[in-house]
């Protein structure tokens, strides 16, 4: 697995940490991001860079994508430059990035095409797990390209969970980040009722996090909401993406709609590129 070249496309808040701890773990990486500027830290690191995605594919034996949504991930497989537009069968191409369960079928079925194996392999953890190699990975492969990569999830995660053929990953992120924003609203609208009642948030936020009802997310988020601030590591507007991808997939429960609707306007309101927990600074105005 030493000698597999890796290519990492999309240097943004979790493809810069996750692509600098293959260069940690000694891996030759080569690296494209559409903003060039954002290459320099992982060519720092000890990167090369791939002037376009098809180069890129070119010179490795396995291509992460590591992209905002849907439309980013297809433009970068389908484009005049990108990476499907000359022919390199028996190469590997990893999407980790949160698409729909639809367009992982479409870029497993336009991959085979040109004999290019496709694995689909979200993650759930944002940027401290991206830093630490501890992501869950969700992984949609076949058998025999699973054992391939597998040691690549081993730097970039604490797991891989191998839930089925490409797709059904995409499922998986989906819903477990359905559950994310279950979390979210309910920890904004908890302390902000609390509050209203005499409760500090400080005093509050201890309650959930010494007790039962506090897990990895309330804890994770715990300083934000105690600071105010709220610098994306997981920009709100991919959740609201995630949301809508889950309801296109076919998400039709009861809190679904008003977590969707709450997230859009948080959105609306201008919180698109803030962290997802800035959706108490939209709450707190209700
Ligand atoms: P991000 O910081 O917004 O970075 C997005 C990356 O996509 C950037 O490299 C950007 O390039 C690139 N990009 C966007 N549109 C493009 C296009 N049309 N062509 C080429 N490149 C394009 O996003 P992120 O937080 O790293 O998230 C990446 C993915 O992981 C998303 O699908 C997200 O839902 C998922 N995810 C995120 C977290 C988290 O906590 N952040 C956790 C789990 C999963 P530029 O630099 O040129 O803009």
């Amino acid at each position: 697995m030493n000698r597999l070249k890796i290519g990492w496309i999309g240097l943004g808040n979790m493809g810069n940490p996750m692509a600098k701890n293959l260069l940690k773990a000694g891996l030759e990486v080569t690296v494209f991001n559409r903003t060039k500027d954002k290459e320099k830290d992982l060519i720092s690191a000890g990167a090369t860079s791939a002037a376009t995605p098809e180069a890129l594919l070119q010179a490795c034996d396995v291509v992460i994508t590591m992209l905002s949504n849907d439309e980013a991930v297809k433009e970068v497989f389908e484009s005049e430059q990108g990476l499907l537009s000359k022919d390199n069968p028996g190469k590997i191409i990893i999407n980790m990035s949160t698409v729909s369960p639809e367009t992982s079928r479409y870029l497993a079925t336009i991959c085979s095409k040109k004999q290019v194996h496709f694995i689909d392999a979200p993650v759930s953890g944002s940027v401290k797990p991206a830093q630490e190699g501890s992501l869950v990975i969700l992984v949609g492969a076949n058998n025999a390209d699973y054992e391939i990569v597998k040691p690549i999830f081993e730097i970039l995660g604490k797991v891989a969970i191998h839930v089925g053929e490409a797709g059904v990953a995409s499922a998986a992120k989906l819903a477990i980040n359905y559950l994310l924003g279950l979390n979210l609203q309910g920890l904004a609208e908890t302390v902000l009722f609390a509050e209203k009642n005499g409760v500090s948030k400080e005093d509050m936020l201890n309650i959930i996090n010494q007790g039962a009802c506090g897990n990895g997310i309330t804890a994770i988020k715990a300083p934000a909401i105690l600071n105010d601030s709220y610098a994306a590591a997981f920009a709100l507007k991919h959740l609201v993406k995630d949301l809508r991808l889950a309801k296109e997939a076919g998400l039709d429960s009861p809190l679904i709609h008003p977590l969707y609707d709450s997230f859009v306007l948080a959105q609306e309101e201008g919180l698109g590129d803030q962290d997802v927990m800035a959706i108490i600074s939209s709450l707190k105005n209700k």
